[in-house]
Protein backbone atom coordinates (compact mmCIF):
# COMPACT_ATOMS: atom_id res chain seq x y z
CA UNK A 1 0.00 0.00 0.00
CA UNK A 2 1.73 3.31 -1.32
CA UNK A 3 -0.73 6.74 0.33
CA UNK A 4 -3.80 7.00 2.65
CA UNK A 5 -5.99 8.74 -0.37
CA UNK A 6 -8.97 8.08 0.46
CA UNK A 7 -10.63 8.50 4.49
CA UNK A 8 -14.09 7.72 5.27
CA UNK A 9 -17.14 8.72 3.02
CA UNK A 10 -17.46 5.08 1.66
CA UNK A 11 -21.19 4.37 1.38
CA UNK A 12 -21.31 1.47 3.86
CA UNK A 13 -18.62 2.92 6.42
CA UNK A 14 -20.38 5.42 7.77
CA UNK A 15 -17.62 6.74 10.13
CA UNK A 16 -13.76 6.26 10.82
CA UNK A 17 -14.15 4.43 13.71
CA UNK A 18 -16.18 1.19 14.97
CA UNK A 19 -15.66 -1.13 18.01
CA UNK A 20 -14.69 -3.94 15.97
CA UNK A 21 -13.16 -4.61 12.37
CA UNK A 22 -13.74 -7.90 11.30
CA UNK A 23 -11.64 -8.68 8.67
CA UNK A 24 -13.06 -11.81 6.46
CA UNK A 25 -16.52 -12.25 6.27
CA UNK A 26 -17.00 -16.01 5.89
CA UNK A 27 -18.38 -18.24 8.43
CA UNK A 28 -15.85 -17.59 10.86
CA UNK A 29 -15.72 -14.04 10.68
CA UNK A 30 -19.79 -13.31 10.05
CA UNK A 31 -20.71 -15.53 13.07
CA UNK A 32 -18.65 -13.49 15.42
CA UNK A 33 -20.01 -9.82 13.87
CA UNK A 34 -23.50 -11.01 13.70
CA UNK A 35 -23.32 -12.24 17.39
CA UNK A 36 -21.76 -8.99 18.40
CA UNK A 37 -23.43 -6.66 16.64
CA UNK A 38 -26.97 -8.33 18.26
CA UNK A 39 -25.41 -7.26 21.68
CA UNK A 40 -25.11 -3.64 20.64
CA UNK A 41 -21.80 -3.76 19.50
CA UNK A 42 -20.82 -1.22 16.55
CA UNK A 43 -19.44 -3.82 13.81
CA UNK A 44 -17.81 -3.11 10.21
CA UNK A 45 -16.87 -6.67 8.41
CA UNK A 46 -14.57 -6.04 5.68
CA UNK A 47 -14.83 -8.79 2.99
CA UNK A 48 -13.06 -9.55 -0.03
CA UNK A 49 -15.60 -11.03 -2.19
CA UNK A 50 -18.45 -9.16 -3.80
CA UNK A 51 -20.30 -12.60 -3.74
CA UNK A 52 -19.66 -16.08 -2.79
CA UNK A 53 -18.46 -18.55 -4.64
CA UNK A 54 -18.26 -22.51 -4.76
CA UNK A 55 -14.28 -22.93 -3.56
CA UNK A 56 -14.83 -26.63 -3.10
CA UNK A 57 -14.72 -25.76 1.00
CA UNK A 58 -16.44 -27.30 3.96
CA UNK A 59 -20.49 -28.26 3.98
CA UNK A 60 -20.87 -30.81 6.45
CA UNK A 61 -20.99 -29.99 10.05
CA UNK A 62 -20.49 -32.22 12.88
CA UNK A 63 -22.91 -32.24 15.88
CA UNK A 64 -20.81 -30.74 18.32
CA UNK A 65 -21.15 -27.97 15.99
CA UNK A 66 -24.30 -27.62 15.67
CA UNK A 67 -24.51 -26.94 19.50
CA UNK A 68 -22.16 -23.74 18.67
CA UNK A 69 -24.32 -23.12 15.54
CA UNK A 70 -27.29 -23.53 18.30
CA UNK A 71 -25.57 -21.31 21.00
CA UNK A 72 -24.85 -18.82 18.37
CA UNK A 73 -28.33 -18.34 17.06
CA UNK A 74 -27.76 -19.33 13.67
CA UNK A 75 -29.46 -22.74 13.00
CA UNK A 76 -32.52 -20.84 11.84
CA UNK A 77 -30.55 -18.65 9.41
CA UNK A 78 -28.61 -21.93 7.99
CA UNK A 79 -31.83 -23.57 7.40
CA UNK A 80 -32.97 -20.84 5.61
CA UNK A 81 -29.69 -20.99 3.84
CA UNK A 82 -30.53 -24.19 2.34
CA UNK A 83 -29.24 -26.34 5.20
CA UNK A 84 -30.76 -29.33 6.29
CA UNK A 85 -29.60 -32.61 8.81
CA UNK A 86 -28.82 -36.16 8.02
CA UNK A 87 -29.83 -38.97 10.62
CA UNK A 88 -27.62 -41.79 9.53
CA UNK A 89 -24.03 -42.64 7.47
CA UNK A 90 -23.90 -45.71 5.81
CA UNK A 91 -19.70 -47.20 5.95
CA UNK A 92 -19.38 -49.27 2.94
CA UNK A 93 -16.30 -50.77 2.26
CA UNK A 94 -14.50 -53.18 0.11
CA UNK A 95 -14.17 -55.55 2.43
CA UNK A 96 -17.78 -56.23 3.13
CA UNK A 97 -20.92 -56.49 0.59
CA UNK A 98 -23.54 -53.63 0.25
CA UNK A 99 -26.10 -55.71 2.40
CA UNK A 100 -23.82 -55.58 5.08
CA UNK A 101 -22.81 -52.13 5.28
CA UNK A 102 -26.55 -51.02 4.92
CA UNK A 103 -27.89 -52.93 7.52
CA UNK A 104 -25.54 -51.16 9.71
CA UNK A 105 -25.48 -47.16 9.68
CA UNK A 106 -24.05 -45.39 11.94
CA UNK A 107 -26.80 -43.45 13.92
CA UNK A 108 -25.94 -40.06 13.82
CA UNK A 109 -28.70 -38.68 16.13
CA UNK A 110 -26.68 -40.63 18.72
CA UNK A 111 -23.60 -38.29 18.78
CA UNK A 112 -24.78 -35.81 20.87
CA UNK A 113 -27.99 -35.21 23.26
CA UNK A 114 -30.74 -33.66 21.15
CA UNK A 115 -28.70 -33.20 17.95
CA UNK A 116 -30.58 -34.84 15.23
CA UNK A 117 -27.18 -35.78 12.99
CA UNK A 118 -24.91 -33.52 10.89
CA UNK A 119 -25.90 -30.18 8.92
CA UNK A 120 -24.69 -29.96 5.36
CA UNK A 121 -25.35 -26.42 3.63
CA UNK A 122 -23.96 -25.00 0.84
CA UNK A 123 -20.74 -23.10 1.95
CA UNK A 124 -21.27 -19.97 -0.26
CA UNK A 125 -24.52 -19.99 0.72
CA UNK A 126 -24.02 -19.82 4.58
CA UNK A 127 -21.23 -17.37 4.11
CA UNK A 128 -23.80 -15.04 2.38
CA UNK A 129 -26.66 -15.90 4.79
CA UNK A 130 -24.49 -15.45 7.79
CA UNK A 131 -22.86 -11.89 6.77
CA UNK A 132 -26.56 -10.69 5.44
CA UNK A 133 -27.71 -12.07 9.19
CA UNK A 134 -24.50 -10.03 10.25
CA UNK A 135 -26.21 -6.82 8.36
CA UNK A 136 -29.64 -7.54 9.96
CA UNK A 137 -28.33 -7.29 13.36
CA UNK A 138 -26.82 -3.68 12.83
CA UNK A 139 -23.25 -5.00 11.14
CA UNK A 140 -21.54 -2.90 8.53
CA UNK A 141 -20.33 -5.03 5.57
CA UNK A 142 -17.92 -3.74 2.88
CA UNK A 143 -18.12 -6.16 -0.11
CA UNK A 144 -15.13 -6.51 -2.31
CA UNK A 145 -11.90 -5.17 -0.73
CA UNK A 146 -9.10 -5.31 -1.88
CA UNK A 147 -5.38 -4.96 -0.06
CA UNK A 148 -5.58 -4.80 3.65
CA UNK A 149 -3.30 -4.32 6.11
CA UNK A 150 -3.88 -4.12 9.92
CA UNK A 151 -1.40 -2.20 12.37
CA UNK A 152 -1.82 -4.00 15.58
CA UNK A 153 -1.47 -2.01 19.09
CA UNK A 154 -3.78 -1.13 22.05
CA UNK A 155 -5.59 1.42 19.31
CA UNK A 156 -5.57 -1.21 16.16
CA UNK A 157 -6.28 0.53 12.40
CA UNK A 158 -7.15 -1.10 9.18
CA UNK A 159 -6.51 0.15 6.11
CA UNK A 160 -7.84 -1.37 3.06
CA UNK A 161 -8.33 -0.40 -0.29
CA UNK A 162 -12.13 -0.45 -2.16
CA UNK A 163 -12.41 1.22 -5.43
CA UNK A 164 -9.50 2.10 -6.10
CA UNK A 165 -9.27 3.48 -3.10
CA UNK A 166 -7.82 3.81 0.08
CA UNK A 167 -9.65 3.88 3.08
CA UNK A 168 -8.60 3.59 6.98
CA UNK A 169 -10.39 2.21 10.06
CA UNK A 170 -9.94 2.50 13.87
CA UNK A 171 -11.35 0.14 16.44
CA UNK A 172 -10.82 -1.07 19.69
CA UNK A 173 -10.38 -4.44 18.43
CA UNK A 174 -9.78 -6.89 15.47
CA UNK A 175 -10.90 -10.03 14.15
CA UNK A 176 -8.77 -11.25 11.57
CA UNK A 177 -11.44 -14.22 10.00
CA UNK A 178 -9.38 -14.20 6.56
CA UNK A 179 -9.25 -18.07 5.60
CA UNK A 180 -6.12 -20.51 5.68
CA UNK A 181 -3.95 -17.61 3.57
CA UNK A 182 -4.73 -15.21 6.23
CA UNK A 183 -3.38 -11.85 5.36
CA UNK A 184 -3.34 -10.68 8.72
CA UNK A 185 -1.57 -13.57 10.12
CA UNK A 186 1.21 -12.83 8.26
CA UNK A 187 1.56 -9.14 8.62
CA UNK A 188 1.50 -10.09 12.19
CA UNK A 189 4.34 -12.28 12.12
CA UNK A 190 2.12 -15.17 13.80
CA UNK A 191 3.46 -18.15 12.56
CA UNK A 192 1.61 -21.57 11.97
CA UNK A 193 2.94 -25.27 12.80
CA UNK A 194 1.61 -27.74 10.34
CA UNK A 195 1.84 -31.17 9.62
CA UNK A 196 0.92 -32.32 6.20
CA UNK A 197 -0.82 -35.89 5.76
CA UNK A 198 -0.19 -38.50 2.54
CA UNK A 199 -3.32 -37.75 1.32
CA UNK A 200 -5.10 -35.17 -0.96
CA UNK A 201 -8.94 -34.33 -0.73
CA UNK A 202 -11.20 -33.53 -3.68
CA UNK A 203 -14.55 -32.29 -4.15
CA UNK A 204 -17.43 -31.50 -6.37
CA UNK A 205 -20.88 -30.40 -6.35
CA UNK A 206 -23.54 -32.30 -8.55
CA UNK A 207 -27.09 -32.66 -8.58
CA UNK A 208 -28.60 -35.91 -8.47
CA UNK A 209 -32.26 -35.99 -8.00
CA UNK A 210 -32.43 -39.95 -6.93
CA UNK A 211 -29.62 -39.97 -4.46
CA UNK A 212 -31.39 -40.09 -1.55
CA UNK A 213 -31.31 -37.44 0.91
CA UNK A 214 -31.20 -38.78 4.48
CA UNK A 215 -28.13 -40.98 3.93
CA UNK A 216 -24.71 -39.95 4.05
CA UNK A 217 -22.03 -42.05 2.96
CA UNK A 218 -17.54 -42.46 3.72
CA UNK A 219 -16.07 -45.66 2.13
CA UNK A 220 -12.71 -47.11 0.71
CA UNK A 221 -12.54 -49.04 -2.10
CA UNK A 222 -9.03 -49.85 -4.13
CA UNK A 223 -7.17 -46.54 -3.94
CA UNK A 224 -9.93 -44.17 -3.06
CA UNK A 225 -11.65 -42.53 0.22
CA UNK A 226 -15.29 -41.50 -1.16
CA UNK A 227 -17.35 -39.29 0.96
CA UNK A 228 -21.33 -38.56 0.13
CA UNK A 229 -22.97 -35.73 1.86
CA UNK A 230 -26.65 -35.00 0.22
CA UNK A 231 -27.95 -31.26 0.97
CA UNK A 232 -31.60 -31.04 0.09
CA UNK A 233 -33.40 -30.61 -3.53
CA UNK A 234 -30.98 -33.32 -5.24
CA UNK A 235 -27.70 -31.60 -4.47
CA UNK A 236 -25.02 -34.07 -3.64
CA UNK A 237 -21.69 -32.98 -2.45
CA UNK A 238 -19.01 -35.23 -3.36
CA UNK A 239 -15.39 -35.51 -1.87
CA UNK A 240 -12.46 -38.13 -2.87
CA UNK A 241 -9.23 -38.99 -0.75
CA UNK A 242 -6.29 -40.02 -2.89
CA UNK A 243 -2.84 -40.81 -2.09
CA UNK A 244 -0.66 -37.64 -2.95
CA UNK A 245 0.95 -39.24 -4.75
CA UNK A 246 -1.52 -40.11 -7.30
CA UNK A 247 -1.95 -38.08 -10.02
CA UNK A 248 -5.17 -35.68 -9.39
CA UNK A 249 -4.74 -32.69 -11.85
CA UNK A 250 -4.99 -32.22 -15.58
CA UNK A 251 -8.03 -31.53 -17.88
CA UNK A 252 -9.73 -34.77 -17.48
CA UNK A 253 -9.61 -33.93 -13.54
CA UNK A 254 -13.80 -33.87 -13.29
CA UNK A 255 -14.52 -36.53 -15.31
CA UNK A 256 -12.11 -38.56 -13.29
CA UNK A 257 -13.55 -37.46 -10.32
CA UNK A 258 -16.68 -38.65 -11.11
CA UNK A 259 -15.53 -41.92 -12.73
CA UNK A 260 -14.11 -42.75 -9.39
CA UNK A 261 -17.59 -43.58 -8.20
CA UNK A 262 -18.33 -46.70 -10.25
CA UNK A 263 -17.91 -48.49 -7.51
CA UNK A 264 -18.16 -52.49 -6.62
CA UNK A 265 -18.99 -51.88 -2.57
CA UNK A 266 -21.49 -49.09 -3.11
CA UNK A 267 -23.22 -50.11 -6.27
CA UNK A 268 -25.65 -47.06 -5.92
CA UNK A 269 -23.33 -44.17 -6.25
CA UNK A 270 -23.01 -45.04 -9.74
CA UNK A 271 -25.56 -42.68 -10.63
CA UNK A 272 -23.41 -39.77 -9.57
CA UNK A 273 -20.93 -40.52 -12.41
CA UNK A 274 -23.79 -39.27 -14.87
CA UNK A 275 -24.91 -36.36 -12.55
CA UNK A 276 -25.07 -33.37 -13.73
CA UNK A 277 -21.81 -31.29 -12.57
CA UNK A 278 -22.85 -28.08 -10.22
CA UNK A 279 -19.17 -26.59 -9.89
CA UNK A 280 -15.61 -26.82 -9.48
CA UNK A 281 -13.26 -29.97 -8.87
CA UNK A 282 -10.44 -29.12 -6.57
CA UNK A 283 -8.13 -30.80 -4.86
CA UNK A 284 -6.30 -29.94 -1.58
CA UNK A 285 -3.51 -31.39 0.15
CA UNK A 286 -4.67 -32.79 3.48
CA UNK A 287 -2.45 -30.94 6.43
CA UNK A 288 -3.23 -29.51 9.88
CA UNK A 289 -2.11 -26.83 11.28
CA UNK A 290 -1.85 -24.56 14.36
CA UNK A 291 -0.85 -21.55 16.33
CA UNK A 292 0.00 -21.45 20.36
CA UNK A 293 -0.70 -17.81 20.32
CA UNK A 294 -3.91 -16.84 18.04
CA UNK A 295 -3.72 -13.09 18.92
CA UNK A 296 -1.91 -9.87 19.54
CA UNK A 297 -2.31 -6.50 21.14
CA UNK A 298 -5.92 -5.46 19.50
CA UNK A 299 -6.26 -8.39 17.10
CA UNK A 300 -7.44 -12.18 17.81
CA UNK A 301 -7.49 -14.68 15.22
CA UNK A 302 -10.56 -17.66 14.58
CA UNK A 303 -11.49 -20.12 12.10
CA UNK A 304 -8.80 -21.23 9.27
CA UNK A 305 -7.25 -18.34 10.24
CA UNK A 306 -6.05 -19.08 13.76
CA UNK A 307 -4.96 -22.72 12.06
CA UNK A 308 -6.90 -25.46 10.35
CA UNK A 309 -7.95 -29.12 11.00
CA UNK A 310 -7.31 -31.90 8.36
CA UNK A 311 -10.49 -31.36 6.35
CA UNK A 312 -10.41 -35.33 5.73
CA UNK A 313 -12.23 -35.42 9.50
CA UNK A 314 -14.82 -32.62 7.73
CA UNK A 315 -14.09 -30.50 11.28
CA UNK A 316 -13.97 -26.49 9.59
CA UNK A 317 -17.23 -25.33 10.46
CA UNK A 318 -17.39 -26.44 13.85
CA UNK A 319 -14.04 -25.25 14.59
CA UNK A 320 -15.02 -21.41 13.04
CA UNK A 321 -18.30 -21.49 14.79
CA UNK A 322 -16.34 -22.64 18.21
CA UNK A 323 -13.88 -20.00 18.00
CA UNK A 324 -15.97 -17.34 16.78
CA UNK A 325 -18.49 -18.11 19.68
CA UNK A 326 -15.26 -18.16 22.31
CA UNK A 327 -14.43 -14.67 21.21
CA UNK A 328 -17.33 -13.55 21.14
CA UNK A 329 -18.30 -14.33 24.92
CA UNK A 330 -15.17 -12.89 26.33
CA UNK A 331 -15.56 -9.49 24.74
CA UNK A 332 -19.56 -9.73 25.92
CA UNK A 333 -18.10 -10.22 29.28
CA UNK A 334 -16.46 -7.16 28.44
CA UNK A 335 -13.04 -8.64 28.31
CA UNK A 336 -11.01 -6.99 25.33
CA UNK A 337 -7.27 -6.43 26.45
CA UNK A 338 -4.60 -8.90 24.78
CA UNK A 339 -4.38 -11.18 28.12
CA UNK A 340 -8.35 -11.87 27.96
CA UNK A 341 -7.98 -14.12 24.94
CA UNK A 342 -5.61 -16.61 26.68
CA UNK A 343 -8.07 -18.87 27.83
CA UNK A 344 -9.56 -19.09 23.80
CA UNK A 345 -5.62 -19.85 22.34
CA UNK A 346 -5.56 -22.77 25.48
CA UNK A 347 -8.88 -24.23 24.88
CA UNK A 348 -8.61 -23.86 21.30
CA UNK A 349 -4.32 -25.27 21.32
CA UNK A 350 -5.99 -28.27 23.20
CA UNK A 351 -9.16 -28.89 20.72
CA UNK A 352 -7.00 -28.73 17.51
CA UNK A 353 -4.10 -30.96 19.52
CA UNK A 354 -6.63 -33.53 19.80
CA UNK A 355 -8.43 -32.96 16.46
CA UNK A 356 -4.62 -33.81 14.60
CA UNK A 357 -4.85 -37.21 16.81
CA UNK A 358 -8.46 -37.97 15.00
CA UNK A 359 -7.53 -37.10 11.86
CA UNK A 360 -4.09 -38.45 11.43
CA UNK A 361 -6.18 -41.81 12.78
CA UNK A 362 -8.64 -41.03 10.47
CA UNK A 363 -5.87 -40.97 7.29
CA UNK A 364 -4.23 -43.97 8.31
CA UNK A 365 -7.55 -46.17 8.83
CA UNK A 366 -9.39 -44.83 5.43
CA UNK A 367 -6.34 -43.66 3.39
CA UNK A 368 -3.77 -46.23 3.23
CA UNK A 369 -4.46 -48.33 0.19
CA UNK A 370 -2.49 -51.23 0.34
CA UNK A 371 -3.35 -54.94 2.14
CA UNK A 372 -1.45 -53.98 4.98
CA UNK A 373 -3.73 -50.88 5.30
CA UNK A 374 -6.38 -52.70 4.61
CA UNK A 375 -5.74 -55.05 7.60
CA UNK A 376 -5.60 -52.52 9.60
CA UNK A 377 -8.37 -50.99 8.85
CA UNK A 378 -10.66 -53.69 9.53
CA UNK A 379 -8.52 -54.80 12.97
CA UNK A 380 -9.62 -50.86 14.03
CA UNK A 381 -13.30 -51.09 12.72
CA UNK A 382 -13.79 -54.36 14.76
CA UNK A 383 -12.49 -53.04 17.94
CA UNK A 384 -14.50 -50.20 17.75
CA UNK A 385 -17.67 -51.43 19.73
CA UNK A 386 -15.44 -53.11 22.67
CA UNK A 387 -12.20 -50.91 23.41
CA UNK A 388 -13.88 -47.05 24.66
CA UNK A 389 -10.02 -45.75 24.10
CA UNK A 390 -9.99 -46.87 19.73
CA UNK A 391 -14.12 -45.46 20.07
CA UNK A 392 -13.26 -42.42 21.66
CA UNK A 393 -10.37 -41.21 19.46
CA UNK A 394 -11.91 -42.16 16.22
CA UNK A 395 -15.31 -40.90 17.13
CA UNK A 396 -14.58 -37.65 18.35
CA UNK A 397 -15.04 -36.17 15.22
CA UNK A 398 -18.46 -36.33 15.70
CA UNK A 399 -19.08 -36.09 19.38
CA UNK A 400 -16.24 -33.08 20.05
CA UNK A 401 -12.57 -33.17 20.87
CA UNK A 402 -13.62 -32.90 24.81
CA UNK A 403 -16.21 -35.83 24.71
CA UNK A 404 -13.59 -38.47 25.13
CA UNK A 405 -11.08 -38.55 27.63
CA UNK A 406 -7.66 -37.62 27.65
CA UNK A 407 -6.25 -41.02 27.39
CA UNK A 408 -7.58 -41.36 23.91
CA UNK A 409 -5.50 -39.23 22.74
CA UNK A 410 -2.08 -40.30 23.93
CA UNK A 411 1.19 -41.37 21.83
CA UNK A 412 0.51 -44.67 24.04
CA UNK A 413 -3.31 -45.31 22.48
CA UNK A 414 -2.48 -43.85 19.05
CA UNK A 415 0.58 -46.14 18.58
CA UNK A 416 -1.80 -48.89 19.58
CA UNK A 417 -4.67 -48.29 17.57
CA UNK A 418 -1.89 -48.20 14.56
CA UNK A 419 -0.60 -51.21 15.67
CA UNK A 420 -3.55 -53.14 15.26
CA UNK A 421 -3.39 -56.04 12.51
C1 LIG B 1 -11.66 -29.71 0.34
C2 LIG B 1 -12.16 -29.25 1.67
C3 LIG B 1 -13.20 -29.92 2.28
C4 LIG B 1 -13.68 -29.49 3.52
N1 LIG B 1 -14.71 -30.18 4.09
C5 LIG B 1 -15.20 -29.78 5.28
C6 LIG B 1 -16.35 -30.40 5.84
O1 LIG B 1 -16.93 -31.33 5.28
N2 LIG B 1 -16.80 -29.94 7.03
C7 LIG B 1 -16.21 -28.89 7.68
O2 LIG B 1 -16.65 -28.53 8.77
N3 LIG B 1 -15.13 -28.26 7.16
C8 LIG B 1 -14.62 -28.66 5.97
N4 LIG B 1 -13.59 -27.97 5.39
C9 LIG B 1 -12.99 -26.81 6.11
C10 LIG B 1 -13.87 -25.57 6.06
O3 LIG B 1 -14.22 -25.24 4.73
C11 LIG B 1 -13.12 -24.39 6.64
O4 LIG B 1 -12.43 -24.78 7.81
C12 LIG B 1 -14.06 -23.25 6.98
O5 LIG B 1 -14.67 -22.75 5.80
C13 LIG B 1 -13.29 -22.15 7.69
O6 LIG B 1 -14.10 -21.02 7.86
P1 LIG B 1 -13.41 -19.58 7.92
O7 LIG B 1 -14.51 -18.62 8.15
O8 LIG B 1 -12.27 -19.62 8.86
O9 LIG B 1 -12.73 -19.38 6.49
P2 LIG B 1 -13.43 -19.22 5.08
O10 LIG B 1 -14.69 -19.99 5.03
O11 LIG B 1 -12.36 -19.57 4.09
O12 LIG B 1 -13.75 -17.67 5.00
C14 LIG B 1 -12.74 -16.71 4.94
C15 LIG B 1 -13.32 -15.46 4.34
O13 LIG B 1 -12.33 -14.43 4.35
C16 LIG B 1 -12.34 -13.77 3.12
N5 LIG B 1 -11.01 -13.19 2.93
C17 LIG B 1 -9.86 -13.83 2.67
N6 LIG B 1 -8.83 -12.94 2.62
C18 LIG B 1 -9.37 -11.73 2.86
C19 LIG B 1 -8.84 -10.43 2.93
N7 LIG B 1 -7.53 -10.21 2.77
N8 LIG B 1 -9.66 -9.41 3.19
C20 LIG B 1 -11.01 -9.62 3.37
N9 LIG B 1 -11.57 -10.84 3.30
C21 LIG B 1 -10.75 -11.88 3.05
C22 LIG B 1 -12.70 -14.84 2.11
O14 LIG B 1 -13.22 -14.27 0.91
C23 LIG B 1 -13.73 -15.65 2.88
O15 LIG B 1 -15.03 -15.15 2.70
C24 LIG B 1 -13.09 -28.38 4.16
C25 LIG B 1 -12.04 -27.69 3.54
C26 LIG B 1 -11.58 -28.11 2.31
C27 LIG B 1 -10.45 -27.36 1.68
Amino acid sequence: MTELADVGGAADVAGERADVVVVGGGIAGSAAAAALAGRGVDVVVLERQYEFRDRVRGENMQPWGVVEMRRLGLEDVLLAAGGGYCERAVLYDEMRTPAEAEAAPLPLGMMVDGVPGTFSVGHPQACAALLRHAEECGARAVRGIGDVEVAPGGAPTVTYELDGNLREISARLVIAADGRQSTVRRQLGIGLHQVDSRAVLGGMLVRDDSWPDDVEVLGTEGDVHFLIFPRPNGLVRLYLARDRAAGVGGPERAARFLDAFRLTCCPGASSLVEAEVRGPCAYYPGSDSWSHRPYAEGVVLVGDAAGWSDPIIGQGLSVALRDARQVVDIMLGDHWSVDAFEPYAIERAERMRRLRVSSRLATEARCTFTPEGRARRGAIFAQLLTEPLTLGAMLAPLTGPEAAPAEAFTDDNVGRILALA
